[in-house]
């Protein structure tokens, strides 16, 4: 008899607890590794106590007085303090980078080490480290050559090539269209709200802004030169192009075609078959990761940047209620209410992975299984989407742009906020859609405006939690367009897209 695995049931519903148990769980560790360092018994430093444990971008200073930090050191770097007591603010800890002097004394602010000890070696760095990862990793697994088989159907399915182009162009022309409105939105909300005004916080000067590519550069490199280097760099949009030929190739090739076809549809159905298999244990890995996230940053780290997180949240809620409902509403003509409760685990998926790509074969179930767009579409805009269509990113690099400017007192006028818009909506295109990267295309949006790249020291902090409620906001995005460029072609399914049966 053969194994069935059946579409998780109530799939949703385990992602939600999964998410709520993994925070609970996560605040209530960092506040118990948050505790003082120092008891009434012990007022210094046992420098024979071993290896401490550091917040991520800790500062490092080389003097009790210094302002301006020499390095920053992640939680991964524990170190060893040396001396220091209740008394001070700053600890002495040992030489901790290779390439700094062996000679020199180096201190960081006492709030910034946490015990070390149980919680750290077995939960932190073990069982939530490694369940959480093994999720990441077999979810990315599955990325190439999802991709690869899936767009070699979907084009390959095709009736006429020509549409192609057509639906690049749509598929494109929304990505853009969306974007825009969602930096405008957020730039808006930060003018109106001044997150930035009267505030003077500390920077983290040892910020290093990675150059973003010439755009030249990025179009040339759509293009692969070896299709078996790109899939093993997952290089996204170069798979998308060598899948995209290789599909209309079978087309014009006949029986050959239609045989080598045959073949993909089958590898397409395994590979469905274990983004299946994944989701049964999704919850679990879900729980993990979001324990480790908040155990990692606590919600500590939010309080002095309280109001510009709030701002750039405040707006990703706005663009995924207003902009996205309104397009499905008005341009797609489909049901709203609908689509979310059919949509709704996929950016809980994003949210907890904090990568867009990673989330792909997440998304492109659902998009193709409940949302009813069919392969020929949605494994060309999925892809696309979360690789170039960043509208959650936009947005905390809007905020950030003004909070920015206006915490170092700099007007960007008009102008400004025009080219803001302009090379944010390009600098998404081309960047990888993986943790973090919204703060490398941010260094570019600023250079542009003369803004100074460390303010992105401000806001280094919070990324990480921000990071993931943007990637939600970006995977819906993608889903959103996918299923209006769908409906206009006449590739979704609206039986599917209306049956609530499978709204899990
Ligand atoms: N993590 C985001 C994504 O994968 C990108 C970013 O904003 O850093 O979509």
């Amino acid at each position: 008899m053969a194994f069935r695995i059946p579409r998780p049931k109530g799939l949703t519903g385990q992602i939600v607890l999964a998410l709520v148990l993994g925070l609970a769980l996560g605040v209530i560790l960092n506040v118990i590794v948050s505790q003082p360092l120092f008891t009434e018994s012990t007022q210094q430093v046992d420098a024979n106590a071993g290896y401490y444990v550091l917040k991520d971008n800790t500062p490092v200073y080389d003097s009790l007085e210094a302002t301006k930090p020499v390095l920053t050191l992640q939680q991964s770097d524990s170190v060893k303090l040396v001396s220091g007591s209740a008394q001070q603010d700053r600890l002495q800890i040992e030489s901790p980078d290779p390439k700094l002097s062996a000679e020199q004394d180096y201190f960081v602010q006492k709030n910034s080490v946490r015990q070390k000890g149980f919680i750290f070696h077995w939960l932190q760095n073990g069982i939530l480290h490694l369940i959480g990862s093994i999720f990441i990793a077999s979810l990315k697994l599955l990325v190439v050559p999802l991709v690869f088989v899936s767009l070699v159907c979907g084009t390959a399915s095709l009736d006429d090539i020509t549409k192609l182009g057509r639906i690049g162009g749509k598929t494109l022309a929304l990505y853009l269209f969306t974007t825009s409105v969602a930096i405008t939105l957020a730039m808006l909300a930060a003018v109106l709200i001044q997150p930035g005004g009267g505030l003077s916080i500390a920077t983290d000067a040892s910020f290093q802004a990675k150059q973003a590519p010439p755009l030249v550069e990025t179009l040339i490199n759509i293009f692969p030169t070896n299709p078996l280097k790109s899939m093993v760099e997952g290089e996204m949009l170069q798979i998308i192009v060598f899948s995209g030929l290789f599909g209309v190739a079978l087309t014009l090739i006949g029986d050959h075609g239609q045989r080598l076809l045959s073949i993909f549809n089958d590898l397409n159905e395994a590979i469905m078959k274990m983004v299946m298999m994944i989701m049964i244990v999704a919850p679990y890995g879900v729980f993990c990761l979001i324990a480790k996230v908040f155990l990692e940053q606590g919600i500590d780290a939010i309080i002095p940047l309280g109001k510009y997180f709030l701002v750039v949240l405040l707006v990703l809620i706005v663009h995924a209620n207003l902009t996205y409902l309104s397009i499905l509403r008005f341009i797609g003509r489909l049901n709203p209410i609908t689509f979310i409760k059919k949509f709704k685990s996929v950016p809980m998926f994003a949210f907890s992975t904090a990568s867009s790509g990673a989330t792909i074969p997440i998304t492109l179930e659902n998009v193709e299984h409940k949302l009813g767009v069919k392969n020929s579409i949605a494994s060309f805009t999925i892809p696309l989407g979360a690789t170039i269509n960043m509208d959650g990113t936009a947005i905390m690099q809007g905020v950030a742009t003004i909070f920015i400017s206006q915490v170092y007192g700099v007007d960007i006028g008009i102008q400004g906020m025009l080219m803001v818009i302009l090379t944010a909506t390009l600098a998404s295109v081309g960047t990888a859609a993986v943790p973090g990267v919204g703060l490398i295309t941010l260094a570019m949006v600023l250079n542009q405006v003369g803004l100074p790249v460390e303010g992105i020291g401000l806001i280094i902090g919070v990324d990480r939690l921000l990071d993931m409620a943007r990637t939600a906001v970006n995977v819906t995005g993608d889903a959103v367009v996918s299923c209006v460029v769908a409906k206009s072609e006449g590739a979704l399914d609206e039986d599917v897209f209306d049956n609530m049966e499978s709204s899990s």
